[in-house]
């Protein structure tokens, strides 16, 4: 049996990669960890009788211990337990499924500790791809895409020389507001927002999905998993979120990867990567979709991607000033405290308020994150 972990498992990532072990039947899960949302964890610490669980907020976690005192399941908490869980003597894999930054030290401990990872948390490789995929090679350990689009690249470059290809062609749905222009943007309410038209997901990425941050976050992902130079990668939008993604071989051929918009795919074919299994659910229908259609990204209007293109381009920590300015927004913008074009102004004002560090260690991306953080809250 398989020994996986899974960091954020109460989320949208988290549960589906519980129904995935569910369905399947041979997967020992040995460590599930959350937020707060002490309610799901408990249910899920029955089902599935981890042997460690942790919780990020500190009252909550007191209040778990409590709960599950009459199962096997010791409980954690604070970043401790998350470390703590990222490392356990048996664990095989770790899904990292939890949202923001926060997700770096325990990938960082996993990978030290020699586990292979599943990773979902992009903004982790985002800010620390250049200390992540090194130390990753170093101590041997994959780094598993479950992004959809990472998926499906990896997907198609299964079999092919993986520095062999010319272009990735990274598909986006261009979100909610594809075809707005900035008028219409600036009276999008977070109702609006939320509302994608393809995909159910946590409710930071679905914001950023309607900025087009997340297909600049997926761009630098990109380039970290594939060791893609930024030149290489396209944004293609694709309304029908059918086409994941793309790559262009040496000889002109390019490779697609099609399904229904199932996140489940991708977190499977990461547990069971290289084997393939049944997956439950609804298949493509030519027929009914009877078209696939492209277009060009506007990032003058979505500068989301413009300026997560910049700071990719800038490298260093400004990733992480892009990346840490984004949370902050989407935070005040979930809680209607901002409106959805001042999270582009929330970035930018971050980003050129920023003297970028080469290379810059785990303890500067954290103080780079802190410092954004702080102006942003003191302008
Ligand atoms: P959700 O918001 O649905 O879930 C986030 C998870 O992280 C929850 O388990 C939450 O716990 C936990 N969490 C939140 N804050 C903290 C914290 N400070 N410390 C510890 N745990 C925390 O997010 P998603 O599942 O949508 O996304 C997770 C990651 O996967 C993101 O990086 C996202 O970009 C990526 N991703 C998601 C996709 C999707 O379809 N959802 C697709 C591709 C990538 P609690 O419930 O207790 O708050
Ligand atoms: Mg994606």
């Amino acid at each position: 049996m398989k020994k996986i972990g899974i960091l954020g498992s109460t989320g949208s990532i988290g549960t589906q990669t519980l129904e995935v072990v569910r369905n399947n039947g041979d997967i020992q899960v040995l460590g599930l960890a959350a937020g707060s949302n002490i309610q799901l964890l408990e249910k899920q610490i029955r089902e599935f009788k981890p042997e460690l669980a942790a919780v990020m907020d500190e009252e909550k976690a007191k209040e778990l211990a409590v709960r599950v005192r009459d199962t096997n399941t010791r409980v954690s908490q604070g970043m401790d337990g998350m470390l703590e869980l990222a490392a356990l003597e048996e664990m095989e894999l770790l899904v990292t499924a939890v949202v923001g930054m926060i997700g770096i030290r325990p990938t960082v401990e996993a990978i030290q500790a020699g586990k292979n990872i599943a990773l979902a948390n992009k903004e982790t490789l985002v800010t620390a791809g250049h200390l992540i995929m090194p130390l990753a090679r170093e101590r041997k350990v994959s780094i598993l895409p479950v992004d959809s689009e990472h998926s499906a690249i990896f997907q198609c470059l299964h079999g092919e020389n993986s520095q062999g290809f010319r272009k990735i062609l990274l598909t986006a749905s261009g979100g909610p507001f594809r075809g707005y222009d900035r008028e219409r943007l600036a009276k999008v309410t977070l109702e609006d927002t939320l509302k994608h038209p393809n995909w159910v997901m946590g409710n930071k990425i679905t914001v950023d999905s309607a900025t087009l941050v997340n297909k600049g976050l997926e761009v630098m992902e990109a380039c970290w998993l594939f060791h893609a130079d930024l030149d290489q990668v396209q944004v293609v939008v694709q309304p029908q979120s059918v086409i994941h993604s793309m790559v262009e071989l040496e000889d002109g051929a390019v490779l697609a990867q099609l399904g229904t918009p199932d996140m489940k795919l991708p977190i499977q074919y990461a547990l069971y990567h290289p084997n393939r299994r049944f997956l439950p659910g609804d298949r493509l229908d030519f027929f009914a979709l009877k078209e696939l259609t492209f277009e060009e990204p506007d990032i003058d209007t979505f500068q989301g991607l413009a300026m997560a293109m910049e700071a990719a381009r800038v490298g260093g920590s400004m990733p992480t000033v892009f990346n840490a300015a984004n949370e902050q927004a989407v935070r005040k913008f979930l809680r209607r405290e901002i409106r959805f074009l001042d999270i582009y102004d929330w970035i930018r004002s971050s980003m050129d308020r920023h003297q970028a560090v080469r290379d810059p260690s785990l303890e500067t991306i954290l103080e780079v994150e802190e410092d954004t953080n702080q102006w942003l809250e003191s302008r």
